[in-house]
Order: C-alpha cells, then structure tokens, then sequence
C-alpha cells in the first residue's frame, strides 16, 4: 500500500542517515520522542526538500526512525540465518512499461529480471545478492509474499520498499519467525523509485 503523500530524499546528505541510526542507538529501542523526529525534520530541513507537510514527515522519518531500530534488533538472528532471500519492488525498474524485459513467473509469483539494463537499480541488486547466495524476488506488491515465503521457508530475508509497505509485512515475517532487515526506498512514487546500493550491499 503506497503512502498517501510523494518524498525524495535521497539526496539528503549522508550524514541525516548517521543521526538516524544515532538516534536509534541512543534511544535504546525505545519509542523515538516528537520532539526528536521534529528536531531532525528541521535541521535537515526535510519540509523545504521534499514539499511535505509536517504531519506527513513526521510519518516519513518516524518510519524510517522505526525500521533502522528493527534491523539493528534482528541483526543478530539475521546473521546466523542460512537460507536467504531478498525482496525488491518492481517500482524500482528502470522501465515500468514494456522496455523492461523481465518476466512475470506467475509459479513464483516474482518477476525475474532479464539484465536488459545495466544501469538499472534492480539489476545490480539482482546480480550482487545472487552473488552472495540470495535468491530474488522483484514484487509488484506485498501480497506475493505469504505464498513465496510459505513455499520456500526462508530463514532470512532482506526487503527494500517504502515504509508502509515494510509495516504491512512485519506481522507476516514475525509470526513465521524469519529473521528480517530492510532498506528503504529514498524516493516512493510507485514508479522510478530510489534506494541506496551501498546501504543494500552492507544489509546482505
Ligand atoms: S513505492 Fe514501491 S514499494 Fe512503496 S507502495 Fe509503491 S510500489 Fe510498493
Ligand atoms: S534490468 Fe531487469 S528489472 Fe531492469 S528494466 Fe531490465 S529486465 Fe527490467
């Protein structure tokens, strides 16, 4: 499910991404003040960014707040798993039409893309997770993930998507006990959308 507003902070500078992961450790995994979330939305000035209102970064930075503190509470469990998988949304093709080449396998359910694009964010993720012995998804939504996990039994996975879409999904990976760390989107949309490879490669 899509937020009901658009952002783009991935040109934000590093360091927003250091205070986060700060304010998380600080926190002790702790819910994070207003006051805090505030704060961190004016010094980086995110309003003036992104065009939000305060209401609605709020809601952006308290999730990605939200899903830094849950990744370094499962890291631990993640690092032991075995069997792995990772997530990616098909919003972050290069092509969202017919020039991406990749092919929905309805048995998964996933596409599996066909490399037509090297500078495409989804085919470098694609290549370096297979790399490391992960094996891939690329979703059009969060509903193909109860029968993927269902069938495969994952021990691990890694999961990039927008905030809301990490929220719905949390609820299923718990009860199924799978270790779960995720990576943000930076720029939502449903189309065209932006997450960071370096923060990618150093989860998997
Ligand atoms: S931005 Fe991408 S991950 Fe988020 S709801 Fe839209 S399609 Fe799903
Ligand atoms: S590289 Fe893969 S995901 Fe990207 S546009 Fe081509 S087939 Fe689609």
């Amino acid at each position: 499910m899509p937020y009901k507003f658009t952002f783009d902070i991935s040109k934000t500078p590093h360091h927003f991404f250091t205070e986060l992961a700060m304010v998380v450790y600080k926190s002790g995994m702790h819910k994070v003040f207003l006051k805090t979330v505030q704060d961190i939305i004016r010094k980086f000035r995110i309003q003036e960014t992104t065009g939000l209102n305060l209401q609605d970064a709020v809601v952006l930075i308290q999730d990605l707040i939200d899903m830094q503190a849950l990744n370094l509470m499962q890291r631990q469990k993640f690092l032991q798993t075995k069997k792995r998988a990772l997530f990616l949304p098909h919003c972050s093709r290069k092509y969202m039409d017919s020039r991406c080449k990749a092919v929905f396998e309805t048995s998964l359910p996933s596409y599996v893309c066909a490399h037509c694009s090297p500078d495409c964010g989804v085919n470098k993720a694609d290549r370096i997770a297979r790399e490391k012995g992960y094996d891939v998804y690329v979703l059009p939504g969060g509903s193909c993930l109860p029968n993927i996990l269902k069938a495969k039994k994952y021990e691990g996975v890694v999961g990039v998507a927008c905030g809301e879409e990490v929220k719905l999904s949390c609820e299923l990976l718990s009860s199924m006990s799978v270790a779960r760390q995720s990576v943000p989107l930076l720029k939502n949309g449903c189309a065209n959308t932006v997450f960071n490879m370096e923060t990618l490669i150093k989860t998997l």
